[in-house]
Formats: structure tokens, sequence, C-alpha cells
């Protein structure tokens, strides 16, 4: 069974978290998409193009993977071409970034892709304006809640990263904390190992602490926190910027006031 689209009209200004896995790595695919498949939680999977597409990269997503993820409800995103430093590329070497890789990875997974994740985290006001060009929403890392309604940031996304000696009570922390402000949180993940070890690469995390996670956020229903990707936050902004028959109630209710 695929991921349940997130029923957004039941958004009613909980909080919100998204979990994104950059870089494409097989073992997102292998670990972490049957968790979300069980737990029945929204996923983003932000791939680069030209590793995807190279056979001779060894562990990572090919794009029959990528179009398998997409078919299971997994939000496809981009995070570039080529996953170099964007700050200072000329012009045609950004444009192939931005749009080249939306193309493929669009033909990859037979979806739109509409949000791009900036390698390394590393943006200028060149390269964000360049992004917001091609796409709906751009995800930078900058540990801060990002604001639902009214975004006075345009179509930044802010994220924190987990790192291989993240604890549960630091992930539940960050979440508690998102719960209680009604923010909208995103955490950005890359790899998943079986176990946890001491080969650990830096950013990866074990898939036990994965499962207790989502079984974490899961918990706590989606009426408290609403699990999304970012293509939802869209919806929901849409839907707050333009509530049409709660207008006609307001109004409705205003004029029985003066009965
Ligand atoms: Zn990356």
């Amino acid at each position: 069974m695929p991921i349940t689209p997130a029923d957004t009209s039941r958004y009613k200004g909980q909080a919100l978290i998204t979990l994104i896995y950059d870089d494409g790595f097989k073992s997102d695919y292998d670990l972490a998409l049957p968790l979300h498949l069980e737990f029945n939680m929204q996923a983003g999977f932000a791939i680069i193009a030209s590793r995807a597409l190279d056979e001779r990269k060894v562990g990572y997503m090919r794009p029959a993977d990528v179009k398998a993820a997409a078919e299971q409800g997994v939000e496809i995103c981009s995070h570039s071409y080529t996953h170099q430093r964007m700050v200072g590329l000329d012009d045609a070497a950004l444009e192939h970034e931005l749009k080249d890789s939306k193309d493929a990875i669009q033909a990859m997974a037979g979806r739109n892709v509409t949000t791009f994740c900036v390698p390394f985290s590393q943006a200028d006001e060149r390269v964000i304006t360049a992004a917001e060009k091609h796409y709906d929403m751009v995800r930078i890392k900058d540990k801060k809640f990002t604001p639902v309604e009214t975004p006075s940031d345009g179509k930044l996304v802010y994220s924190y990263g987990l790192k291989n000696d993240t604890t549960f009570d630091e992930i539940k922390a960050l979440v508690d904390k998102a719960v209680a402000e009604k923010a909208w949180l995103t955490i950005m993940l890359h790899g998943v190992v079986k176990e946890k070890s001491p080969q650990q690469r830096e950013f990866e995390i074990d898939s036990q602490l994965l499962r207790q996670m989502i079984g974490y956020i899961k918990g706590l229903g989606s009426d408290t926190l609403m699990p999304v990707n970012f293509a939802d936050v869209r919806r929901i902004r849409a839907q707050q910027a333009a509530p049409a028959h709660y207008h006609v109630g307001d109004l409705f209710k205003s004029f029985k006031r003066f009965i």
C-alpha cells in the first residue's frame, strides 16, 4: 500500500513535520522507505541527477528506484545535477544544476519536481533567486522552523540535519518544541544503516533510531503533528490564502450580529 497522501483539509494550525532524505542513497530506499510505508508516513527523497543516472555509482538509487519510490507516495525533489557547491558557479553551470536536474529527475520519477534542496546547504542570494525561478520551494539548512502561513521568506524552507551522534532525546526535544510552537519542522537525513556502528558516516543514522523517531511522530497523531511533504505545505498555504467558504461563514456571523 502506498503512503496515504496527507489530508491537508485537516490542517487547523497544528505543527507540521517533513522528513527529507538527501543524496538519493540506496539505503534510504532499502531501509527508510519500508518504515515510512509501515507507519504510513510522508517522506521526501532529494535526488542528485548524475548519481542516479550513473550505473557505476554504487550505493545510489537508480532511476527505476526513484520511480518506484514516487509510486509509493514519496515526494521526489531535486538535489542538483552534480552536487557541487553552487555559490560562484557561472550562469550556465547554475542553470544546468537547477533546470537540467529538474528535467532529468522528473523523467525518472514520472512526476513534477517542485522543490530544490541546495547541495551542502550553501546558497547566496543569487543561487536562491535562480533556484526560485525553477522551483516552488527551496530548502536550505538554517536551524529554525519555517513559517506556514504568510511565509515571510517566500519559497525558502529551513531545516535541521541529523548526524550519526544525534540521540532520540534530542530529536524528541526538537519535535516537542515544534508541537508546542505549532510550527513546521523539516528534518534532513542522509542514508540509513541497519545497526548502529562505529563505521557509520557522519550524517547516517541507524534504522532503530529512525523507527523510534517515526513511531514517536506518528504516535502524536496528525491533529497534533501532521506529517507533510513540501507539496502539501503549498496546498495548505493556498487553502489559507483563499478560504472562500470561511469568508461566507464569517460574513454571515457578522451579519447576524446586526440583526
Ligand atoms: Zn547532499
